[in-house]
């Protein structure tokens, strides 16, 4: 463990610490209790026998007795009982893991969602162990204080025996030489269990963190297969078999890999076994002799021994808690820098002035874009302005930028270069939320959740119920709303509710542009917003298009030219570069990439 480590762990446990002060005291508490905990019997056993020796009365014997077990009996309990306030803390420290990074998942510049590298931060995280990152560490922090605790312990009572000879004359010097003998082979077997120890728990973790691929695959197909959506294309592609073949191989890699922590784990216990039993040989011989000779009684033989054994069984355990301590400190920095990713995005602080005359300006200059972590440009010097109240449409080839210029006008990424304005001020000035507020978009991956459809429409716990209905009806969903018994209250899907309404594809599509509809912000965009709709629903979009938007900006993605041509704007894309601007008509009559792909799909409609 380096000083970064040591810095994440600390970092982390403040945290904990800061929102949970009782759980802090419980663990030191804990960790104290635990460790003298065995050392009760151990010392009282030892006045035991030094009773019986000297040959005490049956009331002081049964007085020492009750004692001892009075004793263990508090101890016990109050162990228990603060180990049962713990571990449901454990518990409560996982949902908090998930909670704070569900969080992060939310506020999170929109780029790091897509970054590979984060979200394995964020697996990685979660996925250490049964109880969360907090958890594992308030473990290992438990582990470790009880350590040196009972070590400290041990050290305490054995001092007066291994000091014992220093107060003695002549012979005392003899004495202090095998004390010093005695300590330096019981210090190189403590060490070498130790070690042994540090060495076998880091190679387990590091089997385990090899796992993680494996487990995350795992977790992976569990999800898929889990679900309904996966069923019909791994059915209709026959792909069952090579799932199974995956799954089976991730089994076995994931088996091998237990089966060499197991083997880890036997070795590290027959170390842990022998290297304590040798401190103990040791020390009862150096013991007996010191008894034999008068120095110490008999009762001290038995704590002085019995406190030996702990202190090796100690260090063993301590060793193991050191090792898990570098994989604590790994996950805790990868938790702490997925929830303290710096924000690159703007945020911007002019609110967007709310014009009276309702005229926003877009003007794109000179925009050049590339997706972070990756060297190809996908928009290149684009440079362009339209106003509020146009209908533009935006076509091009597939992969041509369409979909990447509506994220940079809507601000889900910042541009490389360039730089776009509202109303003459640089889009990343302005307040982010209120930026955001001016858009309205269908997206082509648009996702309706698992709520009622109210909610689904106003994206609020809030419905206003005529709005949304009337944003249903214009969207086409009129009809099926009127049919829903609970209407608006409907579940979309049966995971939350019996009464949910499993919606088509369709269905969905539409109820995507009544959210739209209902945000009722100047700006428009829809990419690909009929893909899922069957003719007369796509054609009922068109027809109703102005409705629909009203006065606001359209703008309009489509692989239909022939839906676009109601656009008195087209813009045409061609690597990530707008190539043609016009009209329908005027881009018809050129030559040029919208001729070909207006010729290539009016093909398939001529008549036979
Ligand atoms: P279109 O909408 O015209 O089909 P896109 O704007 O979606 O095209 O994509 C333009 C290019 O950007 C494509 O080459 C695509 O592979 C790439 N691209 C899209 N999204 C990402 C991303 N998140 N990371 C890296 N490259 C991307």
């Amino acid at each position: 463990m380096n000083r970064e480590d040591i810095r994440y762990i600390g970092l982390l446990f403040r945290e904990i610490a800061g929102r949970e002060r009782k759980i802090a005291v419980c663990t030191f508490l804990l960790a104290i209790l635990e460790a003298a905990n065995p050392y009760i019997m151990i010392l009282c056993t030892g006045v035991l026998v030094d009773g019986v020796y000297r040959k005490e009365s049956m009331e002081s014997l049964l007085f020492y007795t009750a004692c001892a077990l009075g004793l263990k009996l508090l101890f016990r309990v109050a162990c228990s009982r603060m180990g049962e306030w713990f571990n449901q803390k454990l518990d409560y420290t996982r949902q908090l893991d998930e909670e704070q990074l569900n969080r992060q998942s939310l506020s999170m510049d929109y780029e790091y969602l897509e970054d590979t590298h984060v979200q394995e931060l964020r697996t990685r995280a979660l996925a250490r162990s049964y109880y969360g990152i907090r958890g594992w560490l308030l473990l290992q922090v438990r582990e470790f204080l009880k350590g040196i605790f009972s070590m400290l312990t041990a050290l305490v009572i054995v001092f007066p025996m291994l000091a014992g000879g220093a107060q003695m004359g002549g012979g005392g010097m003899f004495s202090l030489l095998a004390s010093l003998l005695l300590l330096l082979v019981i210090g190189v077997l403590v060490w070498g269990n130790y070690r042994a120890g540090i060495y076998y728990t880091r190679k387990s973790v590091e089997i385990l963190d090899g796992l993680d691929g494996i487990h995350n695959k795992s977790a992976y197909y569990l999800d898929l297969l889990s679900g309904v959506e996966s069923q019909k294309d791994l059915r209709i592609h026959a792909q069952q078999r090579m799932i199974r073949q995956d799954v089976d191989a991730l089994f076995e890699a994931s088996r091998k890999g237990e089966w060499r922590i197991g083997q880890m784990y036997i070795r590290r216990q027959l170390i842990g076994v022998t290297f304590p039993g040798l401190s103990g040989l040791c020390i009862y011989l150096f013991a007996g002799i010191k008894a034999f000779l008068g120095q110490i009684s008999i009762g001290n033989v038995v704590s002085y021994t019995a406190s030996i054994i702990q202190l090796a069984r100690s260090a063993s355990r301590f060793a193991g808690c050191v090792g898990r301590m570098k994989s604590v400190a790994d996950y805790s920095r990868d938790y702490m820098q997925y929830r303290n990713l710096e924000k690159r995005k703007r945020q911007g602080t002019i609110p967007v002035e709310k014009r009276r005359d309702g005229r926003f300006q877009i003007d794109f200059e000179h925009v050049s874009f590339r997706y972070p972590g990756t060297e190809e440009y996908v928009i290149s010097d684009l440079t362009l302005s339209f106003e509020i109240g146009e209908k533009m449409a935006i076509v091009g080839p597939n992969g041509s930028g369409k979909t990447t210029f509506i994220k940079l006008l809507c601000r889900l990424y910042d541009v490389t270069e360039g730089c776009i304005k509202l109303n003459g001020i640089d889009i990343r000035k302005y307040d982010y939320q209120e930026y955001c507020a001016l858009f309205a978009v269908v997206f082509q991956d648009f996702c309706i959740f698992a709520f009622p459809l109210g909610e689904n429409i106003a994206a609020a716990g809030v419905v206003e119920e005529a709005a949304a209905e009337d944003a249903l009806v214009r969207a086409g969903l009129g009809e099926r709303l009127a049919k829903l018994p609970q209407g608006l209250a409907t579940y979309v899907g049966r995971q939350f509710s019996d009464g949910g309404v499993s919606f088509s594809g369709g269905e969905k599509q539409k109820m995507a542009i009544a959210r739209a509809i209902y945000k009722d912000a100047p700006f428009v965009i829809m990419d690909e917003p009929t893909a899922a709709l069957d003719p007369l629903a796509e054609c009922d979009v068109y027809a109703g298009f102005d409705r629909m938007v009203g006065k606001k900006t359209a703008l309009y993605i489509s692989h239909r030219l022939a839906s676009c041509r109601f656009c008195e704007d087209i813009l045409v894309f061609d690597k990530g570069r707008v190539v043609q601007r016009g009209s329908h008509e005027e881009l018809a009559a050129q030559q040029g990439l919208y001729r070909r792909l207006w010729n290539a799909q009016a093909q398939y409609y001529q008549q036979p």
